[in-house]
């Protein structure tokens, strides 16, 4: 693979390596043609963070205290708001029926919790919101 030969060979005068993934990357280059990642102005080899768009932490908490505001706060207004008319109509059922309605409610809230905490962390993995 001619991929793996440039990683392997020495770094030339004018080239460095990117700070994210160690590609060899020249030293006047903005970007890494490797990761995509912006290299000019960063230090070498530096361990930084790529920055958090959504907190996985924040959107289990809204949606835990109100199904579907995780959602929102994910930029998933369409969802939001279906799950929070979803969660006052099993509201309603477990009210009437307490039994099923309640167990409905239930599942329907940790569903909920799962895809508010998923969903953030996808953005995250993927990098961009939308
Ligand atoms: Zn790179």
């Amino acid at each position: 693979m001619s991929e793996q030969n440039n990683d392997k060979r020495e770094k030339r005068e004018d080239e460095m390596y990117c700070a994210s993934c160690g590609a060899i990357v020249k030293k006047e280059a903005e970007i890494c043609v490797k990761c995509g990642v912006r290299v000019k102005g960063l230090p070498p080899r530096a361990n930084y963070v790529i920055p958090q768009l959504k907190s996985p932490g924040a959107s289990l908490l809204l949606s835990f205290f109100i199904p579907g505001l995780g959602q929102i706060y994910n930029e998933e207004y369409k969802k939001g708001a279906v799950f929070m008319i979803t969660a006052v109509l099993l509201w309603k059922l477990a009210e009437a029926v307490s039994g099923i309605g309640g167990v409905l409610f239930f599942v329907f809230w940790g569903c909920n919790l799962y895809d508010a905490n998923v969903t953030a962390k996808k953005i995250n993995e993927r990098g961009f919101i939308k």
